[in-house]
């Protein structure tokens, strides 16, 4: 049980990598979800759009994923799961005979139990952070970054670590949240490290295990492209492809060489600029004779058309080359199976 005042001073937390993501075997269960919220700010000209928060929540849902990856735990959107955090509009704490706004608390139960996060402390935090004049999709990936790294926090909690002995600002056990370190730079595990590996346990990675290993790497890479398409860090995006890969997309329009695509995801960008792509691997085969994965899934689209908000979305194919020990995308097939929200889907653009 955490002490109130370490409840309090608490920050962050989460977990999140896509209800695709299968079971694996002794591996704990984690659901980490988002309660429907709204924030709006002059910074932000106003209020998040659908789109802005759904950005938000995959930031937030690779943070998560990168915070416990290596560990035996496997992250879901499920209500059901032993350690369960959500994220909710705010959260106010009454202790100190004063309103507090709090960044985020656990309840654990005798196994298991459950935290909560604050989707106003991160929304207002990470503006209070951000460097002049941040673009404002950074400053949206800021505060899914801040919210993935306080859901950490809470599910370090609920796994087990209950001290706040870190002095480390850039570590996810630091004690208060009410820092740049929150939503900017890199972030790491510090003294949490030892219980989450005595509790949770590594991942194995012996030799009869490098294809499983190699359908990790894949599925790590393809979760960072999500976070860089979410955040349009084009340079992040083109980081997962090598340079003559070849893109067929949704529209049939194919597109070779990294400096292509970049460009076309600029000009998307550009057009729509709430655009979110998200790609959501089901299968992942590797071949390792050759260094060659085919990667299946279904994908998503979504930003707004003058006549309405689109989701367009279908099935994907991607093949991936291991080049120099690193996987890259060479190659992917998009087609769409259906398209709603708006005239762009009456007709092949
Ligand atoms: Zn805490």
């Amino acid at each position: 049980m955490l002490p109130m005042a370490l409840a309090v001073a608490g920050a962050l937390a989460s977990l999140a990598a896509g209800c695709a993501l299968p079971q694996r075997d002794g591996d704990v269960t984690a659901g980490f979800w988002f309660e429907p919220v709204s924030y709006e700010s002059r910074v932000l000209g106003g209020s998040l759009t659908a789109a802005d928060v759904d950005a938000i929540a995959t930031v937030a849902r690779e943070e998560l994923a990168i915070a416990f990856d290596g560990f035996r735990i496997t992250l879901s959107e499920r209500r059901d799961a032993r350690y369960r955090v959500r994220v909710v509009r705010e959260l106010v704490s009454e202790a100190m005979h004063r309103k507090t706004w709090i960044a985020g608390h656990t309840f654990v139960s005798g196994f298991g139990g459950a935290g909560e996060v604050s989707f106003l402390y991160f929304a207002s935090g990470a503006q209070a952070y951000a460097p002049p004049d941040l673009p404002r999709s950074e400053l949206i990936a800021a505060i899914g970054r801040g919210i993935g790294r306080g859901a950490a926090h809470e599910f370090a909690h609920l796994i087990g670590y209950a001290a706040h002995s870190s002095r480390d600002r850039g570590s996810y056990e630091y004690h208060a949240a009410s820092r740049p370190e929150q939503y900017f730079g890199p972030m790491h595990w510090e003294t949490a490290r030892p219980v989450l590996e005595k509790r949770l346990g590594r991942r194995v990675m012996e030799a009869g295990l490098e294809a499983q290993s190699d359908q990790q790497l894949i599925r790590d890479t393809r979760a960072r492209s999500n976070a860089a398409i979410a955040a349009h860090d084009i340079a992040g995006i083109a980081r997962a492809w090598v340079n003559d890969i070849h893109v067929v997309s949704s529209t049939s329009t194919q597109t070779t060489g990294s400096q292509a695509n970049q460009q076309a995801f600029a000009q998307q960008f550009k057009n729509r600029p709430d655009t979110i792509y998200v790609r959501t691997p089901a299968t992942i085969d590797v071949y390792a004779p050759w260094d060659v994965a085919s990667e299946r899934g279904t994908w998503v689209g979504r930003w707004t058309e003058p006549d309405g908000r689109l989701e367009i979305g279908g099935t994907y194919q991607a093949q991936w080359r291991k080049v120099d020990g690193q996987w890259l995308i060479q190659a992917e097939l998009y087609v769409p199976t259906h398209c709603r929200g708006s005239k762009y889907c009456n007709q092949r653009p």
